[in-house]
């Protein structure tokens, strides 16, 4: 089977808005609203020829309850069957203490995480990014799902740790 990249992080930070520009195609569900897409939801994807399962979640949330707990033990269940995780935070509001309690449920699967700062439609608003590295996870990718802009190399570095 082909290596599974998983994709968390909290609800609306652009999670199934970068799925969708990775597989080419509009399958997964975006909505201003948060946690739409409750299920891991798996897609075929490609990268420099590299064949690869994605799975958008539907956002993780600390201490979550009822609706909210099951999406986040979705989310957590897509970690634990994934080669490699890119973790999505929102670029524009920097890290959150929801964000850094991702950080330490990914720190405990011991799996790779790339760390994606999601919403960077222009490169006056990298001033989030820099701090982003205080999240221990290395460099953090400024990437804009909504125009594509940075998720080449967030790919690049996927594939490479899968
Ligand atoms: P999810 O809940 O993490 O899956 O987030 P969605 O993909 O559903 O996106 C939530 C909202 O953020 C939607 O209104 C998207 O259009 C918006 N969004 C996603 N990516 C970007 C981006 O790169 N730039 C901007 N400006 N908005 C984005
Ligand atoms: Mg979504």
């Amino acid at each position: 089977a082909p290596p599974v990249l998983a994709i968390v992080g909290r609800p609306n930070v652009g999670k199934s808005t970068l799925v969708n520009r990775i597989i080419r195609s509009k399958q997964a569900v975006v909505e201003d609203v948060p946690g739409v897409t409750r299920d891991r939801v798996s897609y075929d994807a490609e990268w420099n020829g590299k064949d690869f399962t994605l799975v958008d979640t539907g956002g993780w949330e600390q201490d979550a309850k009822g609706l909210h707990r099951r999406v986040a033990d979705q989310a957590e269940l897509a970690v634990d069957e994934a080669d490699a995780v890119v973790f999505v935070v929102d670029g524009l509001v920097g890290a959150t203490a929801v964000d850094e309690a991702v950080v330490k449920m990914l720190r405990r699967k011991k799996k790779p995480v790339l760390l994606a700062a999601n919403k960077i439609d222009d490169s006056a608003q990298m001033a989030e990014v820099y701090a982003l590295w205080n999240l221990g996870l290395g460099e953090p990718f400024p990437v804009s799902a909504l125009h594509g802009t940075g998720t080449g190399d967030l790919l690049d570095a996927a594939v490479k740790a899968m």
